[in-house]
């Protein structure tokens, strides 16, 4: 097989190698998890079991192990005719993806205080990718892009200036990726031009981040200097009293312990005391578990009270739109989320949630609703296979 676009996505932990035909299908996906520690392990489907890393079993070892498997499948028979890497953070820097050269490099370094723990392993897959296939050219594409529309009143956070002027402190937002592909494919489906299109985009997957997009610009966004801030998600709290801080030294509570206890032990984990699960937290709920229903009335409620402040930001609204894990398969945090925003109008048809709009064009919503409501899959791999495509020229060249 010959004609693919690569995609590399590196997590600080993790790392997922996509390979998607020019049609942009999907021809296969590999995974590695836990790298850098003892247990780390890459597995593709086609190949049975773990596959071995070599050395550190760090981003690099996986991505050559998870590329030799891909030859030995027969899936890379030729080096890509691009490459797409997921960039966490583009600062004010990057608008849109970007061909990687020296130049991209070192801006993307620059940027990697605002994301100490992305930023770096981002760069380590670009270099790996680079060694294997050092003809390919290679796009990096931006988590934050998407929201360098956001205007000032929305990305000016009220602290003293200089900490924007001198840090770069600001609203950035993130899942640009995935908003952006709502804005394009709600457009799709409504018949419209996405440059003439309005949405709430709602992406709840472990992270949750909710945009304001006006005719197809994201002009207000949950995600703020951090994928910390705004919705409740998986493990994240979102939004909390900053006065916590103050309160936690009394307590003996360190910042160090603060960060990973409200990055990684909030959120539905921390209120259910249970699991991060959204699937797991609906059946607990279904049996009784009292702190489960507690963790999905307040990310419902958080969702909702979000989904009304989007509204500050539009003049009208197409559609509000529903993705990623949660958003796309739980019938249920949609029903609770819009039941609290009746005043706003929205209003769901019962059978078309169960179904997830399906059959419906993605729709959802009630003959008498306000608004439209949809729910679209979310395919951030493929948007960025999409954009590596269009911003290498590899098309254009052959
Ligand atoms: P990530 O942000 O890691 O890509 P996903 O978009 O895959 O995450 O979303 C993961 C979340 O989606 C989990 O909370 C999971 O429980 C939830 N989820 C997946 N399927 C369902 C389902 N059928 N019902 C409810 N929640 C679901």
């Amino acid at each position: 097989m010959s004609d693919t676009i690569l995609v590399v996505n590196c997590g600080s932990s993790s790392l997922k190698v996509a390979l998607f035909d020019l049609n942009l299908n999907q021809l296969t996906s590999a995974l590695a998890e836990r790298l850098g520690k003892q247990d780390a392990f890459a597995s593709v489907p086609g190949y049975s079991g773990d596959i071995p890393l070599a050395g550190e079993g760090g981003h690099r070892e996986a991505f050559q192990a998870i590329v030799s498997t891909f030859r030995d499948l027969n899936l890379l028979t030729s080096p890509p005719v691009a490459i797409g890497h997921r960039v966490v953070h583009g600062g004010e820097t990057f608008r849109e993806a970007a061909l990687i050269n020296d130049d991209v490099r070192r801006a993307i370094e620059e940027c990697a205080g605002l994301a100490p723990l992305h930023n770096p392993v981002n760069l380590t897959g670009i270099e790996a990718t680079t060694e294997l296939f050092p003809e390919a050219p290679q796009v990096a594409v931006f988590d934050t892009a998407f929201h360098q529309t956001l205007p000032r009143h929305a990305y000016l956070y009220a602290v003293p200036y200089r900490f924007y002027r001198d840090w770069g402190v600001r609203r950035y937002g993130f899942h640009g990726t995935s908003h952006n592909f709502m804005a394009t494919e709600a457009a799709r489906l409504l018949g419209k031009v996405p440059g003439e299109t309005s949405i709430i985009s709602a992406h709840l997957g472990n992270g949750c981040s909710i945009t304001a997009i006006r005719d197809g610009r994201s002009v207000d966004t949950s995600m703020g200097l951090t994928p910390l801030e705004g919705l409740v998600m998986g493990t994240r709290s979102g939004d909390i009293d900053p006065g916590l801080f103050d309160f936690l030294k009394t307590k003996e509570i360190s910042a160090e312990d603060l960060h990973r206890i409200l990055n990684n032990e909030s959120g539905l984990l921390g209120l259910s005391e249970k699991t991060n699960d959204m699937r797991t937290l609906s059946e607990l709920a279904e049996q009784g578990h009292e702190p489960s229903l507690v963790a999905i009335e307040v990310f419902c409620f958080r969702l909702a009270r979000y989904i009304s402040a989007m509204m500050a930001s539009l003049s009208e609204l197409d559609a509000l739109v529903f993705t990623g894990g949660i958003g796309e398969n739980s019938a249920m945090v949609r029903i609770r989320t819009l039941s609290h925003l009746k005043l706003a109008g929205f209003a769901i048809e019962p059978s078309l949630n169960q179904q997830h709009g399906k059959q419906t064009n993605g729709r959802i919503d009630r003959e008498d609703s306000r608004f439209k409501v949809m729910v679209i899959p979310t395919n951030e791999e493929r948007v960025i296979a999409s954009e590596a495509l269009q911003t290498s020229g590899a098309i254009r060249q052959r």
